[in-house]
This record gives C-alpha cells, structure tokens and sequence, in this order.
C-alpha cells in the first residue's frame, strides 16, 4: 500500500480488512528489525517500512528466552563476524563497558542471529540495551 505520512496505523490496518480475531502483537517494520507498538494510534512515518499484525502461532514472547546454549548458530550468521552470543551474555548480565571490546558498535541490528537462536533470545533487543549504557 501506497499511504500519507501522518496516516494512523489504525487507518491503515482497518483498510486491510481489520485486526483479525487472535491478534496478539503489531510490529512497525519487518519481524526481525521492526518495533512492537503498544497502540495503533501511532502515524506512519518517512521510515515505516511496513505494519505486521501477529497472530498467537507467530509471536514469541520475548518472557520466552532461556539462556544460551552455545550452539554456535549466531556466530554462523552474523555478516559482520561478531559474537553476538557473547555480546548478548554480557548485556544482560550488565558488563556493557565490556560490549566494546567485543566490536558492539559494528552491530548494525539485522536480526540474524535472533532469527536462527533456538533459546529465542532477543538478541537485538541486548544489543540496543548495551548500545544505550555505553559511549562509542
Ligand atoms: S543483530 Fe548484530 S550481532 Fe546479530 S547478526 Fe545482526 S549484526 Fe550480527
Ligand atoms: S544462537 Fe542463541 S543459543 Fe546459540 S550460541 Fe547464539 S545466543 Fe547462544
């Protein structure tokens, strides 16, 4: 869909035939770098790329993680080489200084190594928290 800038999400989605029953979650962007959204009063903007309505079956909390089991797959599909299982860790254990030494400001927030994490950990969601506690 082609919208104005300014049109509510709201708008938008009940022009697509409306919130279908068993709706559980709205991501602003894409499933892996969107922002979930707390109301549908909110405008689409220059940068919102798409509107995803998710249902019971595709959601996962992100209440739902465990911890690493250190399979390795993140390290697989990073595109640019890091260690996004350790970079998590440290994140959420608080060690942010240490991020750095670990190139955490290369991360680019692709959602990759959430994408393939079979302990579901929001894997973006460490990186941004770690990105907002230390300076460059
Ligand atoms: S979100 Fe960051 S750490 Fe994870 S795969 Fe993408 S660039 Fe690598
Ligand atoms: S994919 Fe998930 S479980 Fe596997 S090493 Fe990375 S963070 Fe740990």
């Amino acid at each position: 869909m082609m919208v104005r800038i300014g049109t509510l999400f709201s708008d938008v989605i009940e022009q697509c035939g409306g919130v279908v029953e068993g709706a559980v979650k709205v991501i602003s962007g894409g499933p892996m770098m969107g922002f979930a959204q707390w109301t549908l009063d909110v405008p689409v903007i220059k940068g919102t790329s798409g509107i995803l309505v998710l249902s019971q079956e595709e959601y996962v909390s992100s209440d739902e993680y465990s911890a690493c089991i250190r399979c390795g797959s993140c390290l697989d599909v990073c595109p640019m080489g890091l260690n996004p299982s350790q970079l998590s860790i440290l994140s959420e254990k608080g060690f942010f200084e240490e991020t750095k030494d670990y190139n955490l400001f290369d991360c680019f927030e692709c959602g990759s190594c959430a994408y393939v994490c079979p302990a579901k950990r929001p894997m973006v969601q460490f990186m941004r928290l770690a990105k907002s506690q230390v300076k460059p």
